[in-house]
């Protein structure tokens, strides 16, 4: 059942009324249209995460104001900065009826420091936007985008997001934030906590406890400003693609990898991909076949000929001078080539070259492609557990996760992208949002898989709205009686201190404020 925030007493509509009052007419969206633009465009069921309309404030005073409002109207606010999560519920609210802020509209970039390589965006900055700014500069840094690189930097970042860059773990890149509490007051983090402080944006070091992370997948504040570290652009890049022909190879890739990239050989967090997500980068699934069901093997293998790919694909790249990555790469093909095979031939980019031919993180919206895979209006839905970076537990993990996809007739699409120690798998399900069998099995594959990975002592990384507070009752250390863990107790503990009128994002990864919980409060919204 999905909870939502009701309106019984008129409250977001006088609510509305004073931001249009406050902003501006044009900052405040209530239409019909408006809440279909704001809900999740992948969802089956559109309503039931649709929020209330949106607030679009242009400046973190206005925020401020549309803060003030939600407290004295007890309206529950969903911040999202452009609002492209997609795979996890793009700018919709977990609380449907929920108020969109759409912070879209603050994007100045505030600052990038070449020589200590950071730059500091309000919400709204996108990918793109962050891109130029670099490019104007000629690229003295270079950024880490994820696969569909729509969104924003900050939003991204705050949700820990991943690209296959050096400098691709988003929300570990995070340094300095500016965050408005629910109170409308603004806090900042690290050394930023100092006025005046010169080292914000430079050290994770600081005095006391560290918030940088506590802002990250929580509902505890908004950002307003988000400060993150750059890849000095290297002199040099070389790359080497891998594949390996069966399914069953798994285990060999991420054991032959994992060790390199601990011993900081290789640079970023390669990624095994599995064939159907790089064909769908090339045409829906009926550029091969036009039959129901699952795709056949012998299409499969017709496939991965004509691409010229394996079953699982991945690519390694090297940044830096060209006489150690040339060297970095030769240490690694020769640890490489029992497991993987024949050294590939290297593909080297240095300082000069067309830079569309370098390894930078240059944005592109083509991964999306991938929501066509069966044609119609299409969606996908993101499982990301962590693992263990071993190579029979990631095979296990994907055996298991390929049996859930196949037997709800859906082609399993996964990628395990190895780091030195743990695993991001992350697992898209692609579907047709008007096909009625996917409409009743995804749902039900996606539970399946959550409760699979707890079942292993596999937590996810992110989720979707809509799986939140499942995945939060899988962090179940501490359960007292079949309540819930010591992590969810402490969540709860923070969330009414830090925000008493529960007005900030409720339900974002399962923490509900008080007036949400059941029994939390006499003051339950209810329909
Ligand atoms: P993007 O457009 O970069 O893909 P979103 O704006 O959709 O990302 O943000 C993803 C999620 O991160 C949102 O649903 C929200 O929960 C959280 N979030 C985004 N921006 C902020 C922010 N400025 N402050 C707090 N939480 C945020």
């Amino acid at each position: 059942m999905h909870k939502v925030a009701t309106d019984d007493r008129g409250a977001i509509g006088t609510f509305f009324k004073a931001c249009e009052a406050a902003l501006g007419m044009d900052r405040v969206q209530a239409l019909a249209q408006d809440r279909m633009a704001y809900t999740d465009q992948m969802g089956f069921d559109a309503t039931a995460h649709e929020p209330a309309g949106a607030v679009a404030p242009r400046s973190v005073e206005e925020l401020r104001q549309v803060v003030r409002l939600a407290n004295a109207h007890e309206v529950a606010l969903w911040p999202v900065s452009r609002g492209k999560n997609f795979g996890y519920g793009g700018a919709a609210p977990v609380l449907a009826g929920s108020v969109v802020v759409d912070l879209s509209g603050l994007k100045r970039i505030h600052e990038i420091d070449v020589k200590r390589g950071f730059c500091v965006v309000e919400p709204g900055v996108g990918f793109y936007d962050l891109y130029d700014e670099l490019a104007r500069l000629g690229h003295p840094l270079w950024m880490s985008v994820p696969g569909n690189a729509w969104g924003s930097v900050a939003g991204n970042a705050l949700e820990r997001g991943k690209g296959p860059q050096p400098y691709g773990d988003h929300g570990a890149q995070i340094c300095g934030l500016e965050v408005m509490l629910a109170d409308g007051s603004l806090v900042r983090t690290g050394t930023g906590a100092m006025a005046g402080s010169k080292t914000w944006h430079l050290s994770r070091d600081t005095y006391g406890p560290a918030w940088d992370q506590m802002f990250c997948q929580s509902n505890f504040g908004i950002v307003t400003r988000l400060g993150l570290w750059l890849m000095p652009a290297p002199e040099a890049t070389l790359s080497m693609d891998y594949a390996l022909a069966e399914p069953g190879d798994l285990a060999r890739g991420v054991d032959a990898i994992y060790p390199l990239r601990q011993r900081g050989l290789i640079d970023h967090d390669p990624a095994w991909v599995s064939y159907v997500g790089i064909a769908s980068f090339v045409g829906p699934r009926r550029t091969w076949y036009e039959g129901e069901g699952l795709l056949p093997e012998e299409v499969g293998a017709q496939i991965r000929r004509q691409l010229g790919i394996g079953w699982w694909n991945a690519q390694l790249n090297f940044y830096g001078h060209e006489e150690v990555i040339r060297a970095k790469a030769r240490v690694v093909a020769d640890a490489l080539e029992k497991a993987l095979g024949p050294r590939p031939e290297p593909r080297l980019w240095r300082q000069g070259d067309d830079f569309g031919a370098s390894h930078a993180g240059i944005p592109s919206t083509r991964d999306m492609m991938m929501i066509d895979w069966y044609g119609g209006r299409g969606g996908h839905l993101g499982f990301s557990p962590i693992l263990p970076a071993d190579g029979a537990l990631a095979q296990a993990q994907f055996e298991r996760t390929r049996a859930r996809f196949e037997a709800a007739g859906i082609d399993y699409y996964g990628a395990f992208s190895v780091g030195g120690r743990a695993i991001i798998s992350i697992n898209e399900i692609l579907y047709d949002r008007d096909d009625v069998a996917m409409a009743k099995s995804v749902p039900v594959l996606m539970n399946r898989l959550i409760e699979d990975a707890a079942r292993e002592g596999y937590a996810e990384y992110r989720t979707h709205i809509d799986a939140m507070d499942r995945v939060a009752a899988t962090l179940d250390y501490g359960a007292r009686e079949g309540g819930p863990g010591a992590m969810a107790r402490l969540n709860a503990l923070l969330k009414d201190a830090i925000d008493p009128n529960g007005i900030l994002a409720p339900g974002k990864q399962g923490i509900w404020p008080a007036r949400y919980r059941e029994g939390g409060s006499a003051r339950v919204l209810r329909p």
